[in-house]
């Protein structure tokens, strides 16, 4: 097999995806990615992708998106991503992605943070409807090669120079892999967390190979924690109560059935709220309720969140739904430029692994689709430009030894950083933390 190209991207989620159908056909794009092409955070998004509805929206959704990100946001990637947007949901629509509609106008709904209703949406399976389609649209691409079930252990770096990546092949053989340029689209956090949304397999591998080739990182403390997951004494991944149920109205309860905070506030609002009434309740959860809600709206919006309620015994429609906080994102990442390039020459990182400075402290909901396509774009972009710089040099693969001991370290020189950056995070949400699996 082939074990070079112009470019790798690692991860096959949205942004890898878009990243590659950027990229000129005349270039060899190699893709890897863990697990399954499909088992990415990508596909489980629900609420939807924001856009900016015309130029007098331009202020209220620029003002949502540093409000919620507590002003630290950056504001030339805000000023990018809002911008772009119009254009990246033409370029969706044409790769097929079908979003609903109230007869010929689209449907818009609103989330926690937004002052309008500027989400667009596929029912609440908005990730799986937008990344199916990019993944159909990229396998119809003869210069994009994708292997699954194999992960990048390490970048190879020369003088500071990426030059390509280690690979733990799905047969168990470890490989260098060469390119021209390599990028990072290996998605969040979640993995490293017991309580997630996040695929397990997120363990944030990126950051600990960043970490120790000392590549620059930001704000790798800024993690979010949604407040409203479904509550389960299960072992697995955390079910998603999207905010867009909140934004049409779902209240939230004590064990008292009083409300107790203004539910569309921003996330960490809400969170530090319920775990504020969780420690007075004497409670591992609290409630949320849509009964007052029309129910053929519901079923209609939310089909998937129905279902999966009603899995774990709760119809939504009759019965209060328990509810805990879980962790969910990662504003923080390698650190890149507004072209998603690294400190590291040839290194680019998309997607949720990148910080480009978009959500500040706090993402606002259904922003992070929409910066993931923007700034692979501008990744691709930027790359089409640059010449070639393949060089396949001496790799010593004997330190390699164990994929299983490595993906151990990787978590701990993570979580150990995250500590480092802030004991107060650490100690509240990394608790009881299962390592890497
Ligand atoms: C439940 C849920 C609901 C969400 N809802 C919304 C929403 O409504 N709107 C919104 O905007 N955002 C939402 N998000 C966030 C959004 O889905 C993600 O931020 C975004 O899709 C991340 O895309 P990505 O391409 O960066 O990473 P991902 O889609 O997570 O892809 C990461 C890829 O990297 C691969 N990978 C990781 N490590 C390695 C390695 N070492 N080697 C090889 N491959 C590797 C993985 O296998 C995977 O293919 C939601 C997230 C979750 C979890």
């Amino acid at each position: 097999m082939k074990r070079t190209a112009d470019v790798i991207i690692v991860g096959t989620g949205a942004s890898g995806l878009f990243c590659a159908l950027h990229l000129p056909k005349s270039m060899s794009v190699l893709m890897i990615t863990k697990e399954d092409a499909t088992l990415s955070d990508s596909y489980l998004a629900q609420g939807g992708i924001s856009t900016l509805k015309g130029k007098e929206d331009y202020q209220s959704y620029y003002e949502d998106t540093m409000k919620a990100g507590h002003y630290e946001n950056n504001p030339e990637s805000v000023e990018i991503m809002i911008k772009s947007s119009p254009v990246i949901i033409e370029e969706l629509v044409q790769y097929g992605v079908d979003f609903d509609k109230n007869g010929e106008e689209i449907a818009y709904t609103r989330e926690g943070g937004h002052s309008k209703f500027r989400i667009m949406h596929h029912k609440d399976i908005t990730g799986e409807e937008i990344t199916s389609k990019l993944y159909e649209r990229v396998k119809e691409r003869e210069n994009v090669r994708i292997i699954e079930h194999t992960m990048m252990l390490d970048i190879i770096e020369e003088n500071g120079i990426c030059r390509g990546i280690v690979v733990c092949e799905e047969d168990g053989t470890i490989h260098p892999y060469f390119a021209n340029n390599i990028v990072l689209a290996t998605g969040g956090v979640g993995g490293l967390f017991e309580h997630s949304t996040n695929f397990r397999h997120l363990t944030a591998d990126s950051l600990a190979i960043a970490l120790r080739h000392k590549i620059a990182l930001e704000n790798i403390n800024y993690i979010q924690i949604h407040p409203t997951t479904l509550y389960s004494k299960k072992p697995g991944r955390r079910f998603l109560i999207s905010e867009s149920v909140r934004g049409e109205g779902a209240i939230l309860l004590n064990k008292d059935g009083e409300r107790f905070v203004d539910e569309l506030l921003p996330r960490d609002v809400v969170t530090e709220a319920i775990r504020q009434q969780m420690k007075k309740d004497q409670s591992d959860h609290v409630y949320m309720s849509v009964k007052h809600l029309d129910k053929k709206e519901l079923l209609t919006h939310f089909p998937n969140i129905y279902e999966r309620c009603m899995e774990e015994g709760y119809d939504m429609t009759k019965d209060l739904i328990p509810v805990t906080p879980s962790q969910h994102y990662f504003m923080g990442g390698i650190k890149v430029d507004k072209d998603s390039a690294t400190s590291m020459p040839y290194l680019y990182a998309v997607g949720e692994t990148s910080c480009n400075g978009v959500h500040g402290k706090n993402r606002l909901a259904s922003n992070s689709l929409l910066e993931a396509l923007v700034f692979a774009e501008r990744a691709a972009k930027k790359i089409s430009e640059q010449k070639g710089s393949l060089k396949e040099v001496d790799v010593d693969l004997s330190q390699y030894s164990s994929k299983e001991q490595i993906q151990k370290e990787y978590c701990n020189i993570v979580l150990e950083e995250i500590k480092r950056r802030d004991g107060e995070f650490y100690d509240k949400w990394c608790h009881n933390e299962a390592s890497a699996g």
